[in-house]
């Protein structure tokens, strides 16, 4: 939020989904093997096709990007995705329809002069099928596509009241879609942007946020936090009237015994591909330019760090952890007049934070 606050609201959301069918890992697998099996190398063809995204968008294909955050985030059993939130400078930023236009497409590309695009797009862009042959389909909700899709055609792009741009969908051409037999048009092209979707070949949705509940939205979307998950540990006995019952029971004595509070453990979700990702220890997120974590507590009820084989009450009691950015900011208005007019939120543009020595100084 620092950088919000600093340089505006973001001007683009990008999801950005591994593509199994990368070359760069079709051509690696074994005799039999399916990516499936190789969850150590979709992880890393993911990160370096992100590193060359982040790239990209540094060396400014989207405009001059001033301040950006991404997050990783891998549904159950799903494949490694991030989510991209970047603010653009003065010069940069969208503020026409052909602005909008030249950034955002949602329509299948000319195949003759975008050949890539277009393989991108009908194979990795398709939303649904959802409608009213498909009632079941996960964006149904009460007859309606939740997602917004399944509109009628327009021919330019405009906003709507809560500040989502409705793009341009005119009525050009349409596919047949292989894996659904389906006819596809211009209403089930997912946006995105025609330089990225030629140069990766992969689910790359971009989105322009143009109003503040947008951005809300999405700053939730990005912080919601891991998937948690509820498991009971309980003691399963086999008797013998249950021989023939691979499935055991507790007995009696034992429900009486049973502690539910203790026998409930929360524990975060982590699926196979996160695990992958987490033992190359590859960034979960990340985000610039960089900013000053301020701690927020009452007197003495700060959080302190210590190694597992550490003596915790002299861990708690050094000198040195009893300091925070917090504790600080206060002693810091003692020693310099300069802090008293600056306020805590403020505090980092005016000093810097040494987190070795625990110390502010000014800039
Ligand atoms: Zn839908």
């Amino acid at each position: 939020m620092a950088r919000v606050r600093k340089f505006g609201k973001p001007n683009l959301f990008i999801t950005f989904t591994c593509n199994i069918k990368w070359k760069e890992i079709t051509d690696t697998l074994l005799l039999g093997q399916t990516a499936k099996d190789r969850l150590e190398l979709i992880t890393c063809v993911f990160n370096l096709k992100l590193d060359a995204l982040l790239k990209d968008i540094k060396d400014g294909v989207l405009g001059n990007v001033i301040a950006k955050i991404w997050v990783i985030e891998f549904q159950k059993r799903s494949l490694p995705h991030t989510h991209i939130l970047l603010i653009l400078d003065e010069a940069s930023k969208l503020r026409t329809v052909e602005d909008y236009n030249s950034m955002v497409s949602a329509e299948i590309p000319d195949p003759i002069h975008h050949p890539k695009a277009y393989k991108t797009v009908t194979s990795c862009m398709v939303h649904g099928p959802c409608g009213p042959d498909f009632l079941n389909a996960q964006c149904m909700e009460q007859g309606k596509c939740k997602k917004r899709y399944l509109g009628s055609f327009s021919e330019e792009t405009c906003c709507d009241v809560d500040g989502y741009p409705e793009y341009r969908r005119r009525q050009t051409r349409t596919f047949v879609d292989p894996k659904t037999q389906c006819v596809v048009d211009n209403w089930w092209i997912v946006p995105y942007n025609l330089h990225l979707a030629t140069k990766y070949h992969a689910h790359i949705n971009m989105e322009i946020c143009s109003s503040i509940f947008a951005f809300n939205h999405l700053y939730k979307y990005v912080y919601k936090g891991p998937n948690r998950v509820t498991v009971v540990v309980e003691r399963w006995v086999d008797t013998p009237s249950q021989e023939n019952n691979p499935q055991a029971v507790i007995t009696n004595v034992e429900w009486q015994n049973h502690d539910e509070i203790k026998a409930y453990l929360e524990g975060r979700y982590i699926s196979t591909s996160e695990a992958s990702w987490r033992l190359f220890s590859f960034r979960m997120h990340d985000g610039t330019p960089s900013v000053t974590r301020l701690a927020m507590h009452e007197l003495g009820m700060h959080m302190v760090v210590y190694n597992d084989n550490a003596n915790i009450f002299e861990t708690v009691n050094n000198e040195q952890n009893q300091k925070t950015t917090l504790t600080e900011y206060f002693q810091a208005n003692i020693d310099y007049p300069l802090a008293r007019v600056v306020t805590y939120m403020d505090f980092p543009s005016v000093f810097t934070w040494t987190n070795g020595t625990k110390k502010w100084t000014i800039r």
